[in-house]
């Protein structure tokens, strides 16, 4: 299925024809601490998916001790995609569920 979606200004963008490899919600600290929220991750091979705008990246260790980096959106400052250390998942670009167009069509399949 094609999804579609970005941050909240509108300045980054995103499109793929595939679904997420799996929608995960991580409710460690980390990740609360990054998004501000409870993490909704959609993780996609990094060339199943085409990015489009600026970034600002932040870089942070994640549970596994390796350095991972969020990307925001340089306008509006919204995080738009993490990308994991390649230590734990390579080639790995994960977006946030909330920047979907299509999120009515997706739904976590696992807790953490
Ligand atoms: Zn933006
Ligand atoms: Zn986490």
């Amino acid at each position: 299925m094609k999804h579609h979606g970005g941050c909240h200004c509108g300045q980054f963008k995103f499109d793929t024809d595939l679904d997420p490899m799996f929608i995960i919600q991580c409710n460690c600290t980390n990740c609360r601490r990054i998004t501000g929220t409870y993490a909704l991750h959609c993780p996609y091979g990094e060339t199943e998916v085409n990015l489009s705008g600026d970034t600002d990246s932040y870089l942070f260790k994640g549970g596994s001790g390796y350095e991972s980096v969020a990307h925001t959106c340089k306008k509006c400052h919204v995080r738009v995609y993490n990308k994991p250390a390649p230590e734990v998942m390579d080639g790995i670009v994960s977006l946030p569920l909330g920047g979907f167009d299509t999120v009515d069509k997706l739904a976590p399949k696992v807790e953490m």
